[in-house]
């Protein structure tokens, strides 16, 4: 048996209002005054009062990104060109402020500054070769672990697959629960129920081990307290933020589950996002995670959050097809919720009428 030998989020700060302290966190790996610090914000905080303490310097560039759509390649691509062309040296770094879209945004372009040709050839496991430059993560919505993972997921032109790399995880990240104030309820929903679905997927998984489950545990008790508890909104915040963390550590060292590789289809066929995705076919999910989807629907009644219906309906066979084929493409999630004999389990027949479901 070989091991896998993971790189963690070497340097991480913590605490309600820590983003002030970006400023003096940043002036360290300032290269000179002609290499920029670039930032990433979600456009949401465009002309919010958070854009005024971004400590901007020299030629630091703000650059806003709408998180309508999941990150592209073409998309990072274009990013890295702009860059290249504005300025004549490599940016000191990139720092991303946001969603799980804003930081994956930010961990692609810091790998592609470095890395030649197009996001695209690098989706997948290790074929990164180079160091990405400097990158930080500061989220700003809890829940898809995006902070401390190990890839950057990205929809190409043929696949939607993340780019997983030693490189990949931040050099730094920040975490100021202030920051996720005004998540509108759904959203702080469906982000928090990523977190909630990694750990059901990664505990009830077959790829289960200590490491896993320590942090899987963890992140799952604080879901429990954030969306079942009566706790403050302040504490909330706090904890949410920690149990994405957790949540994110946990699938380090396992892997997701069926909600994730059917949301993967939804999400490759019809744009779905990803925690809105995942609720939709976790709903369904109570053969495979009994106790998981009862604890989720007592959630989703205390916060009276109204799933759409009808996504899938009228869709061609041809698209449940699609669906399907992205789907079964993600091997080592079902062998993780289902173990080696997956296919025998969940046929292609099961699978679709699970897709017709939703
Ligand atoms: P998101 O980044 O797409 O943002 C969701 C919405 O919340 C957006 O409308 C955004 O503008 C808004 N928002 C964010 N912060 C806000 C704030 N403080 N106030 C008001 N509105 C705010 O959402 P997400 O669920 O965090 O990320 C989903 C993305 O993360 C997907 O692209 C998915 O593929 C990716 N993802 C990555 C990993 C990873 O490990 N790299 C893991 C899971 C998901
Ligand atoms: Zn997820």
């Amino acid at each position: 048996m070989k091991y896998r030998n993971f790189p963690m989020v070497p340097r991480v700060v913590f605490g309600h209002g820590s983003f002030l302290q970006l400023g003096e966190i940043l002036m360290p790996k300032r290269k000179s005054s002609e290499a920029p610090f670039i930032f990433f914000i979600d456009d949401v905080f465009e002309g919010q009062p958070l854009i005024t303490e971004v400590p901007l310097l020299f030629n630091d560039q703000i650059i806003f990104i709408s998180s309508e759509e999941e990150p592209k390649t073409a998309q990072v691509d274009v990013l890295v060109a702009k860059i290249k062309e504005s300025f004549t040296e490599m940016p000191s770094g990139i720092v991303g402020i946001g969603g799980g879209t804003l930081l994956d945004v930010a961990k692609a372009v810091a790998i592609m500054l470095t890395n030649p040709g197009s996001a695209a050839e690098y989706q997948g496991w290790d074929l990164v070769k180079k160091p990405a430059i400097y990158h930080v993560g500061i989220p700003t919505i809890s829940g898809t672990g995006a902070e401390v993972s190990r890839t950057t997921v990205l929809m190409g032109p043929e696949k939607k697959l993340g780019i997983n790399s030693d490189h990949t995880p931040f050099d730094q990240v920040l975490l100021d629960p202030k920051l996720t104030h005004g998540v509108p309820k759904e959203q702080w929903f469906y982000t928090g129920m990523d977190c909630y679905i990694h750990c059901i997927e990664s505990l009830n998984g077959t790829y289960l081990n200590a490491f896993s489950q320590s942090y899987g545990e963890k992140a799952l008790d604080l879901c429990h307290e954030v969306y079942l508890g009566d706790i403050s909104k302040e504490e909330s915040r706090d904890k949410l933020m920690m149990a994405s963390w957790h949540g994110g550590m946990s699938i380090a060292y396992s892997q997701v589950g069926i909600a994730h590789a059917m949301s993967y289809g939804l999400s490759y066929l019809l744009g779905v996002k990803h925690g809105i995705g995942n609720c939709l076919v976790f709903q369904y999910l109570e053969e495979f995670y009994p106790e998981g989807v009862k604890v989720f629907k007592q959630m989703q009644e205390k916060h009276q959050i109204k799933l759409p219906t009808g996504i899938c309906a009228g869709l061609s066979e041809e698209q449940f097809d699609i669906m399907i084929q992205v789907s079964f493409g993600l091997v080592p999630l079902w062998e993780n919720a289902l173990g080696d004999n997956w296919k025998e389990i969940m046929t292609y027949d099961r699978l679709l009428q699970l897709f017709k479901k939703i």
